[in-house]
């Protein structure tokens, strides 16, 4: 028998509409890149992102077509995550720290038709702009002062001139729940980019279960502040889960820095803030610096690369709990929090430091399971590790525009890539990375990039790209090198050989000459073992 509940869609626009009804007058606080601090609420901001969906109507924007966005955390990038989405069309946030081909391979693949960017990128996008095949209309996200007075790209349209000429009388469409809302682009291990299309229903699930206390706590009696950037998984899901529950919403625009972020956090009393661990270590050394301490601070969400124990401490004296949370691009993305059990109520502070050096246990909605290499199941006893494998609404089923790969099981479960245990209570804890990827202050650094243009110096037999843990960066790459016989070349003429081919950041820290490089039997180079072999190297700067 049917249930007789009525059948309504989750959807984004409803998010907003929540929002401008019952916290109409709840603060959204920015940085703007133009540089004063910009306050408005969420009453403001869904009108403003009524207005740029009847601007983007005009444009010719239609359901199903994508816009692009290249910006920071800031108000007119909220807006455009709320009326692309509420009008059927997907915001595609393509992440400005790539470096110049994969953007353009990114917003191609996307297919975007609208590309909204900061001032910030505008050099960017002029270079980028004859490459852009499907963008029909390029709008810089600022008013018409900031405008340039000259540029190579044709019409470039004014988003403040957009949205001012546009009525803010808009019915937002009552779209499919499986409707797809928005797009995100993950590096792989392999090949270009990987497209993530997130659904209404999946955004919606996903803010619901993100908000729960024991998830990120997120509550009309919080102020929130996402360090994380808005072109990585959606900021988490707090523009949405912060709409959803009327909190305050502070936005740091292009300023990550220590300083900058004390400054949000005390003078618009944050609290709650959620980054990778180099955020935090940034900030917690300025205040140490400077002997200042934060006041508001509640929680202090902690993803993307593990967190150091001593961050632990380190917040508690500021009053703050680090939580820490693990997620994926695939998985929208919040998969695990450490938050403790009432049985652990009474645990010494070393136990709950443990606790949360784990990944966490899994949010309500998403099932995790470990298996080992022939795929079967493991013991959730704390010891046995093996691959991490993920289901749920709100984890990926397929890649944008691609196969089915082996990033599912044929029983219908993601291969996160991950190698894992998980103990008896649920919590899991990520010993190591299948993926071969490098993680440097939360974005990602391709190992086969770094190795393909080495293996392109005429002294290089072979190269491999490791992640090596750093103190401010996570990890930073480190290459192992194999000389051709008879051949030679030093450290430093190989570091400048990635001059020009790669985003600066991506360059190498160091490199490591050796006889031979650690092989499987089918030939494949066995990265685990090379991490092993360096892990106790230390970086010299
Ligand atoms: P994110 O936005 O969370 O960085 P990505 O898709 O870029 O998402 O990266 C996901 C990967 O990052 C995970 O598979 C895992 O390897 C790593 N990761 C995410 N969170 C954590 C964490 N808390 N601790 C350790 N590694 C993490």
């Amino acid at each position: 028998m049917r249930g007789q509940m009525m059948d309504q869609p989750l959807l984004i626009s409803s998010l907003l509409d929540h929002a401008e009804r019952y916290h109409s007058d709840t603060e959204i606080v920015s940085r703007s890149i133009e540089g004063p601090i910009h306050r408005y609420t969420w009453g403001d901001a869904a009108r403003r992102a009524r207005q740029l969906a009847n601007a983007l109507t005009d444009l010719g924007v239609v359901e199903g077509e994508t816009v692009g966005t290249l910006a920071w955390n800031g108000y007119r990038h909220l807006e455009a995550y709320y009326a692309v989405s509420g009008m059927g069309a997907i915001c595609h946030t393509v992440n400005p720290r790539l470096f110049a081909e994969q953007i353009a391979y990114i917003v191609n693949h996307g297919e975007d038709v609208v590309l909204m960017f900061d001032l910030t990128f505008l050099a960017m996008v002029e270079q980028l702009a004859p490459t852009l095949n499907t963008v029909r209309h390029f709008v810089l996200m600022t008013d018409r002062d900031h405008m340039p007075r000259e540029t190579s790209i044709d019409n470039l349209l004014c988003y403040e001139d957009l949205v001012r000429r546009s009525s803010d009388r808009y019915e937002w469409p009552v779209l499919n729940e499986n409707a797809a809302s928005s797009l995100c682009y993950t590096s792989g291990t392999t090949g270009n980019p990987k497209g993530v299309l997130y659904s209404h229903r999946s955004t919606v699930l996903h803010a619901f279960a993100s908000s729960l206390p024991d998830s990120l706590h997120i509550s009309a009696e919080g102020c929130v502040l996402p360090v994380v950037p808005m072109f990585h998984v959606n900021a988490w899901g707090l523009p949405y889960s912060c709409a959803m529950n009327g909190a305050k919403l502070v936005l740091p625009g292009a300023k990550m820095d220590g300083i900058s972020l004390y400054e949000l956090i005390e003078n618009e009393h944050v609290t709650l803030a959620a980054g990778v661990p180099t955020v935090w270590l940034m900030l917690l050394q300025h205040c140490e610096r400077n002997h200042l301490k934060m006041h508001s601070l509640k929680r202090v969400i902690v993803g993307g690369s593990a967190a150091p124990e001593s961050m632990i401490d380190q917040l508690a004296e500021h009053g703050a709990e680090l939580r820490q949370l693990w997620g994926m691009t695939e998985l929208s993305p919040c998969g695990t929090t450490s938050t403790p059990k009432f049985k652990h109520r009474a645990s010494d502070a070393q136990t709950l430091r443990q606790l949360h050096t784990r990944q966490g246990r899994a949010i309500f909605g998403v099932d995790l399971r470990i298996v080992d290499d022939m795929g079967r199941p493991l013991p959730h006893d704390g010891v046995a590790f093996g691959n991490l494998q993920v289901r749920g609404p709100w984890v990926l089923s397929q890649y944008f525009r691609r196969e089915r790969d082996s990033a599912h099981t044929e029983d219908g479960w993601f291969n996160t890539g991950d190698v894992v245990t998980v103990d008896k209570d649920g919590y899991m804890k990520i010993t190591d990375r299948t993926k071969d990827v490098i993680k440097s202050g939360g974005e990602w650094i391709s190992s086969i990039e770094l190795e393909n243009i080495l293996v392109g110096h005429p002294a290089v037999a072979e190269a491999a790209a490791i992640g090596v843990p750093h103190p401010k960066w996570d990890e930073r790459p480190l290459m192992v090198v194999v000389l051709k016989p008879g051949q030679t070349a030093t450290r430093d003429e190989l570091l400048d050989f990635y001059k020009g081919k790669i985003a600066s950041w991506w360059t190498p820290n160091d490199i490591v000459f050796v006889a031979e490089l650690p092989h499987t039997a089918t030939g494949k180079l066995q990265k685990m073992k090379l991490r092993e072999l360096f892990a106790d190297y230390k970086w010299s700067d």
